[in-house]
């Protein structure tokens, strides 16, 4: 490939010029390519909304800088394109990145600088050496640690794209032309914009805010954060390190942690407790809970607010994740799964870990028998129902809180709201006796 640049800047989840210390440590060597590869294996892995999210902030990129943009397995694709030159990454810590990352720096010097993260995993540990096992100790470790300064923004970057691979381009642009949501707007201005938005609107009233997914009171920076088009650190320097935000943005931190150190607890539960569980595989009771006609307002209203947007909010996402585990008795990666398919920051550290959390598997465990009421938390979190409403037109004419139990009004049917497929009550007792035996098991 002919080319008269110094080294190679790999783009992965870091599509940004700001504060991107991997690419200032590539330019110090001279004249920079700036690369990204559609990896097949990323590409299959995610579902139609997460790769024309992806495609869309890789053009988004590609409009700010010369960016080559190849497809192929990096092993191939990245020894070719540096053709000797050094390859300068921000680390990837997912169990795949690093697989990956192996294979390619067994061809070529790999330099990497930085990570997605404001503290990279493996780095907070407690006196003894050892990772944390829980978050509040962890989050104490990290904001006394601290983190770095925001990286200043290259003035005039030399960077150069040797001839696009138009395969890889036709690729993403079928991608967003198939996106089967209607994405945010992609790049790093949308994604300072939003954050700038958010700290003049949302910010202070986030701490009491965040839990309403009727009032959007928090910042949907995910779908940015998650690759990479904003960097953690820039928000913190932004905000007070002891703030509710800063709290959120350490979950992702310690996530990511909890991946590194145990990379299995991606597709298995993190705490060997509750291997004698038994769990259920009631096809059409998922199917169901996918497309959001369980006959419970809230899980119905999240399960189509993820269809219909590929964002879910997160108080939502746990009362989803709940129903499915507890009410039906699913093992986590089922949904876990579905969600990675459909959500535009599908991450696999704050989704699994997430979903373990809620199974009562993972960190911190949220105990197996907090168990979440879908309608308690319908009432107290949606109190006058509009995020229901928004989400499940069948519902929309009920007033107030009625919506989160239509079978308390003569009108809660009269639109086809399908009738609740298990009783919750039941259910909860079920998965309570099944926490029990399970537990007696070990
Ligand atoms: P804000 O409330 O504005 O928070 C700011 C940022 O802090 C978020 O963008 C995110 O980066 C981070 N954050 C907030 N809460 C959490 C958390 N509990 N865990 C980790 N990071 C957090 N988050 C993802 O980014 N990708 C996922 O795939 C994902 N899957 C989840 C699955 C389940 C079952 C649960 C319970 C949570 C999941 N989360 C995931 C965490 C959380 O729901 C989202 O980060 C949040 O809803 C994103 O919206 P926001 O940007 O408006 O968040």
């Amino acid at each position: 490939m002919a080319t008269s640049s110094s080294a190679v800047m790999w783009f992965r989840r870091d599509l940004r010029v700001r504060d991107n210390p991997a690419l200032l440590a590539a330019l110090a060597d001279g004249s920079v390519t700036a690369l990204f590869v559609v990896d097949p294996a990323v590409w299959s892995g995610a579902g139609p909304a997460r790769r024309a999210w992806l495609a869309a902030n890789v053009l988004a990129l590609a409009e700010r800088i010369p960016l080559t943009v190849h497809h192929g397995d990096p092993a191939d694709v990245v020894p070719r394109v540096a053709h000797g030159r050094r390859v300068h990454v921000s680390a990837e810590t997912t169990p795949y990145g690093r697989r990956r990352d192996e294979a390619v720096g067994a061809q070529v010097e790999l330099v990497a600088t930085g990570s997605p993260y404001a503290v990279g995993p493996g780095v907070v540990r407690n006196g003894s050496g050892d990772p944390y096992q829980v978050f509040t100790a962890f989050a104490r470790a990290w904001r006394d640690r601290g983190w770095s300064e925001p990286a200043p923004t290259p003035r005039s970057p030399d960077l150069e794209a040797p001839e696009p691979d138009g395969r890889a381009l036709a690729l993403l642009e079928e991608a967003i032309a198939d996106a089967p949501v209607a994405l945010p707007a992609a790049g790093e201005d949308a994604a300072w914009r939003r954050w700038h938005d958010f700290r003049r609107d949302g910010l202070d009233s986030y701490a009491t805010e965040r839990d309403r997914p009727d009032h959007d009171g928090t910042s949907r920076l995910s779908p940015y954060l998650h690759l990479g088009v904003l960097h953690p650190r820039s928000l913190l320097a932004d905000i007070d390190p002891a703030s509710t935000y800063a709290t959120e943005l350490c979950w992702r931190d310690f996530y990511a942690d909890v991946l590194w150190h145990h990379p299995a607890s991606a597709w298995a539960d993190l705490r060997p407790a509750l291997k004698g569980m038994r769990y259920d595989d009631p096809e059409d009771a998922v199917e169901a809970w996918r497309t959001g006609t369980t006959g419970y307002p809230i899980v119905d209203a999240g399960m189509r607010q993820l269809l219909d947007t590929g964002w879910m909010h997160n108080r939502v996402r746990m009362i989803t994740a709940s129903f499915l585990t507890k009410d039906l008795h699913v093992w986590w990666p089922v949904g876990a799964r579905h969600f990675l398919d459909l959500l535009i920051d599908g991450d696999v550290a704050s989704n699994n870990h997430g979903w373990q959390w809620v199974a009562g598997t993972g960190t911190d465990a949220s105990p197996y028998f907090r168990v979440f009421n879908p309608v308690s938390q319908g009432k107290r979190f949606d109190p006058q129902g509009d995020y229901v409403r928004r989400w499940v037109p069948e519902l929309d004419h009920l007033p107030g809180a009625t919506v989160h139990e239509p079978w308390t009004s003569h009108l809660g049917y009269e639109r086809d709201y399908p009738l609740r497929i298990v009783d919750h009550g039941d259910e909860r007792r079920e998965a309570l006796e099944r926490y029990r035996a399970a537990r007696t098991v070990h």
